[in-house]
């Protein structure tokens, strides 16, 4: 009898757990991790989820080794050493530097990975800030040039003293990477946060879909806005990710402007890009950012296969006509909606 008690006891305490089993997508796996300097979550739903989650986290920590500036084995560090020889890289920074070299060129050179130098007598790569003196930027500058970087093959040329750096595309490549671990895992519901750029696989398990978070710029504790999305990248670039305040008492941004060496400025303080290509969004909202308002309408307009969420320096809210249905404000910043055919 006291068997048979503890048998239908410990019965009824198993069936939550098998239905939770039975069920594939409520099976959650969620990591945390600090990688390509800045704070990482990944979730995945299904039954392959622990292992999904535990694959991408080691392809993450292997590309922060690629893509690093500072790790002397990085294929990065080989380019910037290289002093003008031909090195053979990774299949990984083959695929960054070709989306770095589209979006240079779709950009009009606003997106310029061998600005490099610059950022770093800014202090941007180290942390030790400073207002570099206009002289020295001027001198680096005349040696910032991406067409002068050939690729072919894994063969990768970079002329002596022209240094790179693939911060604006790693993340979002990244992201791809690990969205393909969790397609190879048959993972059909995920999501994840490098560093604020958000990827998300499917929908939520429930079959809704993702709410992804818009940073207010002017307030980066609080949300301007959400968007719903599946099966897509939402990608920032903001005036407020990483930024010193000079001895002028002026705040100084990690986004430079190519044309003369200085935090871009050109009325925007956030660019948020949509669209199904992490690495395309990431060197997008950098290149957009840089562009300016006026610029970003007209790339939008040009190759437009991606939405925008643009905030302008002036307090602004302006959203591409693909996106608009799916934002939901938070707050009551003046919006307008930027249309494909340009208004009369
Ligand atoms: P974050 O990495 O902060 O999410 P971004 O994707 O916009 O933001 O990338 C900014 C990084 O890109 C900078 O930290 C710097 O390494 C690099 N960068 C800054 N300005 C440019 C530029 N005009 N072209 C290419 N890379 C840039
Ligand atoms: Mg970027």
């Amino acid at each position: 009898m006291k068997n048979i008690f503890i048998m239908v006891m410990s019965g009824i305490c198993m069936m939550p757990l098998l239905t939770a089993c039975g069920n594939s997508a409520d099976t959650v796996h969620t990591a945390d991790l600090f990688a390509m300097d800045t704070y990482m979550n990944i979730k995945a739903y299904g039954k392959d989820a622990e292992a999904a989650v535990t694959e991408a986290e080691a392809r993450i920590r292997a590309l922060e080794q690629t893509f690093s500036v500072t790790n002397d084995a990085s294929d990065i560090r080989k380019i910037n050493q290289a002093d003008g020889q031909p090195v053979t890289v990774s299949a990984d920074t083959v695929s960054v530097l070709q989306t770095a070299q589209e979006m240079h060129h779709e950009s009009g050179g606003a997106l310029r990975i061998s600005l490099y130098p610059v950022l770093r007598t800014w202090g941007f790569t180290t942390g030790a800030y400073s207002v570099p003196e206009a002289d020295e930027i001027a001198e680096l500058l005349q040696n910032v040039d991406d067409t002068k970087i050939s690729v072919d093959g894994q063969t990768v040329r970079c002329p002596a003293g022209m240094e790179i750096d693939l911060g604006a595309v790693a993340k979002g490549y990244t992201g791809d990477a690990v969205m393909e671990i969790m397609q190879a895992h048959h993972i059909s519901s995920a999501i994840i946060s490098l560093g604020g750029n958000v990827q998300t696989r499917g929908s939520k398990p429930d079959g809704s879909a993702w709410t992804v978070g818009i940073t207010d710029p002017f307030a980066p504790d609080m949300l301007i806005g959400t968007v719903s999305v599946r099966d897509k990248a939402v990608i920032t670039s903001g005036n407020y990710e990483r930024y010193f305040t000079g001895e002028d008492g002026r705040r100084y941004w990690h986004i430079l402007d190519p044309a003369d060496g200085y935090p871009a400025d050109n009325g925007l303080v956030s660019v948020t890009v949509i669209g199904s290509c992490g690495a395309e969004c990431d060197a997008l909202s950098t290149a957009l950012f840089v562009e300016g308002t006026e610029q970003a309408v007209q790339h939008w307009r040009r190759n437009g296969d991606f939405e925008m969420i643009l905030v302008t320096s002036d307090g602004e809210l302006l959203l591409t006509e693909g996106i608009a249905a799916d934002y939901n404000a938070k707050n009551e910043m003046p919006c307008r909606v930027v249309q494909r055919n340009e208004e009369p």
